[in-house]
């Protein structure tokens, strides 16, 4: 005997699975929220239906945006399917599907996962997966011509944005309030967070297929000398500190009481590419020097890390910022900004010491010449006071708002110039730790800060101005270079030569070059002119 298949409409079918999804396969994000509010109150009850509204209305969406004839079904058992694994892992284990999670799946450990496939899991999957999935298989999608049911699920779409935008108008003060102190609750709101990750992920990898210029392909290490230590650069990036409030550079202010004495060249005539760390930071790895740069050359382009990869230099990025604008993107990165366990974080972040955590560790479990970069939170703006431990508080009082205009200007600069203070302590630290592994490597560090920043001056705050009106302030940043006795001697390095330029013109453009340089790699892009080092490299290399 045949079963007769029912026959739904699309937009009742879509309906169907993604208020079965909000229910069934979101107990983690319910359990969630009403740790955060209490659904038995009115303004609780309105809350929670407006959330499950929201919910199932972005799924509705999601689903009819793929309700094409052959599409349609197979998206929404696959919707399914995933939707019961990640709520499963979700109410087991509290597990959100995120950047790390993607990134671990793509890399899968078979033997890891295996433990994790319990008779829970099967019967869980069952029920909340595969059963709806073959149901769903099962139910025929009735079609009255191509062109009504694109005018009607087009309404249904229509009608259910409406629908919840008119929801969350009316707790939008709790909406924003709940949403901002509990971010992570948007996180657990399955399958949508997972599939943004995925695509936040294929993104950042790059779509498949795109493709990326190559820079410098004959790139090669210069003649390796028998008996030469190897080279360990560290290029510390800085963010949002401007170049007049270094003392190193004839700021009245002693903002740099450590750097002072470690024997630095600070350059002070050094100008950013850009006037906002998404400007800038492509710009300062790229081949292109500011007139010639657009970000998306850059994103199709190689840059200066690919090409010391391809000599064969070891790169590693460590982040403390909020990543690396596509620069790293074919080299190892650590993203630190959350690195809870090493003490340098509180809830929200992390402060810039956390990229010296095991940053000698990270050193001696590699061998060849490497080059690190750590990329800073530095001054980032506009809670300054939240950039440095409170030790660091020396200048005072400090302006303590998100809201810098609402201070006095002297409050604003105290904020601004400890976080400087901070950075000093830093770079001192981090010479400090190069400087004593003077047995096993050649070691050197560059800072470069991605942009300046305006502190009120003609009533300015901030950063990211078009280039051609930004003030000094914005664009004209510190640039430092500190050279090991080993690296001097063992690179021909006339360190005289070196001071006496401090105050040549310089820009990011000169970064590309002078990397290449520092590690001797020979390409026919590498242009010697923009080497800082390279008019100071006069001796033979020697042993
Ligand atoms: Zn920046």
């Amino acid at each position: 005997m045949k079963v007769p298949r029912p026959v739904l409409q699309a937009s009742s079918l879509a309906i169907l699975c993604a208020v079965f999804i909000a229910l069934a396969d979101n107990r983690l994000f319910w359990s969630s929220l009403f740790r955060v509010i209490d659904p038995l109150t009115p303004s609780g009850l309105v809350f929670t239906l407006t959330a499950f509204l929201t919910l199932a209305g972005m799924l509705i969406v999601f689903f009819l945006l793929f309700s094409a004839r052959y599409l349609f079904r197979p998206v929404l058992m696959l919707s399914l399917l995933l939707a019961s694994v990640i709520g499963y892992f979700g109410s087991a284990y509290g597990v959100i599907v995120e950047g790390s999670i993607v990134r671990s799946f793509f890399a899968t450990d078979v033997r890891e996962a295996g433990e994790l496939m319990t008779w829970r899991f099967a019967v869980e999957i069952m029920v909340f997966g595969v059963l709806p999935a073959l149901a769903v298989g099962f139910v025929r999608v009735s079609s009255r011509g191509p062109m009504r049911e694109l005018r009607q699920r087009s309404i249904a779409i229509g009608l259910t944005i409406c629908l919840m935008l008119f929801a969350s108008l009316t707790v939008y003060k709790d909406l924003v309030l709940i949403g901002r102190e509990h971010k992570e609750l948007r996180m657990t709101m399955n399958p949508l967070y997972a599939v943004y990750s995925a695509v936040k992920y294929a993104k950042k990898r790059g779509w498949p297929g795109a493709a990326i210029a190559t820079v410098g392909g004959d790139a090669r290490r210069g003649a390796v000398h028998p008996g030469k230590k190897r080279d360990v650069v560290v290029l510390v990036v800085g963010e949002t500190a401007r170049a007049r409030e270094f003392s190193l550079n004839g700021y009245e202010r002693k903002t740099n009481p450590l750097l002072e004495y470690d024997g630095v060249v600070s350059f002070t005539r050094a100008f950013a590419c850009g006037t906002s760390t998404a400007d800038s930071l492509p710009c300062m790895f790229s081949f292109y020097n500011r007139g010639e740069y657009s970000v998306s050359k850059a994103a199709n382009h190689e840059n200066v890390l690919d090409v010391l990869s391809r000599a064969g230099v070891r790169v590693l990025w460590r982040d403390n910022n909020a990543g690396c604008k596509g620069v790293c993107l074919r080299v190892e990165e650590e993203d630190l900004s959350h690195a809870q366990e090493t003490g340098y974080c509180n809830s929200e972040e992390c402060f810039d010491e956390v990229l010296l955590d095991r940053l000698e560790e990270r050193i001696e479990e590699t061998d060849g010449d490497i080059l690190i970069v750590l990329h800073q939170k530095g001054s980032h703006g506009p809670a300054y006071y939240k950039r440095h431990p409170s030790r660091f508080s020396v200048f005072a009082p400090e302006c303590s708002s998100y809201s810098p205009q609402n201070c006095a200007t002297n409050e604003i600069v105290n904020a601004y110039d400890n976080t400087i203070l901070y950075t000093d302590y830093l770079l001192h630290r981090t010479i400090g730790i190069l400087r004593k592994r003077f047995a096993t490597e050649n070691t050197m560090l560059l800072y470069f800060s991605d942009h300046g920043e305006s502190l009120g001056e003609n009533g300015l705050y901030l950063h990211g101005l078009p280039y051609m009106v930004a003030p000094d302030e914005q664009t004209h940043v510190p640039f430092i270079a500190w050279l090991s006795d080993g690296y001097t001697r063992e690179h021909g390095i006339d360190r005289k030569c070196l001071d006496s330029h401090h105050d040549r013109p310089y820009s990011h453009a000169n970064l590309f070059h002078s990397l290449l340089g520092s590690f001797d790699v020979q390409t026919e892009v590498y242009r010697p002119e923009r080497d800082i080092l390279a008019e100071c490299r006069t001796g033979p290399r020697v042993l």
